[in-house]
C-alpha cells in the first residue's frame, strides 16, 4: 500500500520567519495565575509562536492530578487575547474536541497514548470532519512507525491538511539516559516517506530531565526538524506534572538563543564537493551490495554441500574464529567494535536463514542443528 498525504506546508498556516517553530507552555494548566504568568513571559521570546498546555492529563493510575478541564480553556482564551500567542491543547476524545473548538483553541494535538489506539484516532478524525484546524500528532508510545503514519492518514482522510508530527521518543525495554528513547531513525524515516510533512521534536518528553534538553534540542535541529515543543512553567519545582523536565521561561529563552541553527543548503562550492562525495558513497554502496550478494552465494554453496554431506548448519568453532578474525581486521581499519559485532551478527543470521531454507528444500524436512 503506497503512502499519500495531502499536506499544506507549515508556512501555509504559521509564520516562523524561516526559523524553527517553537511551542512552549506548561505540561499542565494548574491555575489561572500560573498559566498567565508563564504565557506573558513566553510571549516576550520572539521565537515562541504557540502556547501549549495540558487541560486533560492522561495519568497512568487514577487519583493523580487529571487536569483542570474546561475552566483551563477560559485561561487559554485569555492567553490568546493578551499575548497574541496561538494556543494548543491535547485532545483525546470527541468531547475534548468539542470543548476546545468552543473556546477557540487554534491547534489541537494528539498525545502519544492516544496514537497507539486506531479506534480513538478514528473517533477523533471523524469528529473533525469539515473542521479546518491544524492537528499535531505525537508519535505513539511504542516504536511503531505504522501507527504514527496511520494516525496522520486518518486525519488527512477526514480533510485535515494542516498536519504536523511531533517526535517525543519511544518506550524502550532497557534503561537509557532518556525518559523516552529518541530512536532518531523513526522520525527520519517519517520525513523520508513524507518530505512535505513538518516534523518537530519534543525534547521535554524525550529527556524527562532538564540537564540534557539542550543537547537533544540541538540534535533535533541538526537533523532538520522543523521546530521544538518544550515544556515551561513559572515555577517548575512545584509543577503538578512532569516537574523534572519543565524549565522556567527565562531558562527557555537562554536555551533557545544558545541553539545553533545550521543551514540546510550551503554555497555552490560546498554543494559541488558534497555531490562529489555522495557520488563516491553511491559507488561504494553498490560495490558493498555486490560483495554481500557474492558472499551469500558462497554461503548457499556451502549450505548445499553441508546438506548433501549431512553436516550441521551451525559450526560454532568456525564462527568463533570468523568473529575474532573479522573484529581484529575491522578494528585495525578504524571501525567501531560494537558496530562490527552488529554487522557480523546480522550477516551470520542471514547466512543461517539461507542455509536453513536449503536444508528444508533438500531434505524435505527439518535441518539438524
Ligand atoms: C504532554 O505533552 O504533556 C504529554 C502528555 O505528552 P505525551 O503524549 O508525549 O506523553
Ligand atoms: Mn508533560
Amino acid at each position: 500500500m503506497g503512502y499519500d498525504l495531502d499536506i499544506l506546508p507549515l508556512s501555509g498556516w504559521i509564520e516562523t520567519g524561516g526559523l524553527p517553530l517553537i511551542i512552549s507552555g506548561p505540561c499542565s494548566a494548574e491555575t489561572e495565575e500560573q498559566v498567565m504568568e508563564t504565557a506573558l513571559k513566553l510571549a516576550a521570546i520572539p521565537q515562541v509562536k504557540i502556547f501549549r498546555s495540558g487541560i486533560w492529563k492522561p495519568r497512568t493510575r487514577p487519583g493523580g492530578f487529571e487536569g483542570v478541564g474546561e475552566k483551563g480553556l477560559k485561561w487559554l482564551k485569555k492567553v490568546k487575547k493578551e499575548t497574541g500567542l496561538l494556543t494548543t491543547v491535547e485532545v483525546a476524545n470527541p468531547t475534548h474536541i468539542e470543548q476546545a473548538l468552543k473556546y477557540g483553541v487554534d491547534i489541537l494535538w494528539i498525545g502519544a497514548r492516544t496514537v497507539v489506539n486506531p479506534f480513538s484516532i478514528h473517533e477523533l478524525a471523524s469528529a473533525l470532519k469539515g473542521v479546518d484546524i491544524p492537528v499535531m500528532i505525537k508519535n505513539p508510545v511504542n516504536p511503531d512507525i505504522d501507527l504514527w503514519i496511520g494516525a496522520l492518514e486518518r486525519f488527512n482522510k477526514a480533510g485535515i491538511n494542516k498536519l504536523l508530527a511531533i517526535h517525543r521518543g519511544f518506550y524502550f525495554f532497557e534503561k537509557t539516559p532518556f525518559r523516552n528513547a529518541p530512536m532518531w531513525e523513526i522520525p527520519i524515516e517519517l520525513k523520508r516517506i513524507f518530505p512535505g510533512l513538518p516534523v518537530i521534536c519534543d525534547p521535554s518528553h524525550i529527556c524527562g530531565r532538564r540537564e540534557i534538553l539542550k543537547e537533544v534540542a540541538q540534535k533535533a535541529l541538526d537533523l532538520e526538524m522543523n521546530g521544538l515543543m518544550l515544556e515551561s512553567h513559572i515555577n517548575p519545582d512545584i509543577a503538578l506534572t512532569d516537574k523534572e523536565q519543565q524549565v522556567t521561561p527565562e531558562y527557555l529563552g537562554t536555551l533557545i538563543s544558545s541553539l545553533v541553527i545550521r543551514k540546510i543548503e550551503g554555497s555552490v562550492e560546498f554543494e559541488t564537493k558534497l555531490e562529489e562525495l555522495r557520488t563516491e558513497i553511491d559507488k561504494l554502496d553498490a560495490e558493498l551490495l555486490n560483495i554481500i550478494a557474492r558472499r551469500m552465494n558462497i554461503v548457499d554453496e556451502i549450505g548445499e554441500y553441508k546438506s548433501t554431506n549431512d553436516i550441521t548448519i551451525l559450526q560454532l568453532e568456525r564462527w568463533n574464529n570468523v568473529v575474532i578474525n573479522r573484529l581484529r581486521t575491522g578494528i585495525r581499519l578504524g571501525l567501531d567494535k560494537k558496530f562490527l559485532q552488529k554487522i557480523l551478527e546480522i550477516v551470520h543470521e542471514e547466512s543461517i536463514r539461507r542455509q536453513t531454507e536449503i536444508y528444508k528444500k533438500r531434505n524435505g524436512g527439518k535441518p539438524k542443528d
